[in-house]
């Protein structure tokens, strides 16, 4: 899907995955995330690759251009991708796989981010379907529908125990979402 515009981990390229065209949300061709691209060639490349929108030609997915991805991470195996927005690290599932990420050694591997994430004040989502599912440190919480212009803010509490984790979806103008930036 991408150009070599930035640097890519050595041996890694798109080779015959084209999962970012099914997975991701594409606006300027109205694509809904969780749907192929009427312009991709399924396992091949994109049919329209010199006229692709701008956002195609700006993604790269954290597989390609992240070494501490292991290569069983190669969004064509694992059938996820992984992508980071800001402190915020989204994980994309196949909805035609949608147990993947429930496999070894994905499941652990997320729940480390998860705890690391909390130390960091940062945040694991995932895509597992339609809605996205808050990865926090020792649980999961599943968020509802989130709308355009809505956010996914995590808090912290003191219960009795210590600090609580918790996630949930606010609207633009909630004083939770200033400064976060847009959720895709
Ligand atoms: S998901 Fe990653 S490896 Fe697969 S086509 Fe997209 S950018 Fe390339
Ligand atoms: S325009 Fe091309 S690169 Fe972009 S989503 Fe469609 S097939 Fe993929």
């Amino acid at each position: 899907m991408s150009e070599t515009a930035v640097q890519l981990v050595p041996g890694r390229s798109c080779q015959d995955c084209t999962l970012c065209c099914k997975l991701l949300r594409i606006d300027e061709l109205a694509k809904p995330r969780h749907a192929w691209c009427p312009h991709c060639a399924i396992g091949k490349g994109c049919k329209i690759y010199d006229e692709r929108p701008e956002t195609c030609r700006a993604f790269y997915c954290g597989w390609l251009i992240n070494d501490w991805l292991g290569e069983h991470w190669r969004p064509s195996k694992s059938r996820m991708i992984i992508t980071a927005e800001g402190a915020r690290l989204v994980i994309h599932v196949d909805p035609g796989r949608l147990d993947a990420w429930r496999k070894e050694p994905y499941y652990s591997e997320i729940r480390k981010w998860a705890a690391a994430a909390a130390r960091n004040r940062g945040q694991v989502i995932l895509w597992q379907g339609k809605d996205p599912i808050a990865i926090l440190p020792g649980r999961e919480k599943h968020l509802g529908p989130l709308r355009d212009g809505q956010f996914i803010v995590t808090t912290e509490t003191q219960g009795p125990q210590g600090p609580v984790l918790d996630a949930r979806i606010v609207d633009a103008d909630d004083p939770l979402a200033v400064g976060l930036a847009k959720q895709e």
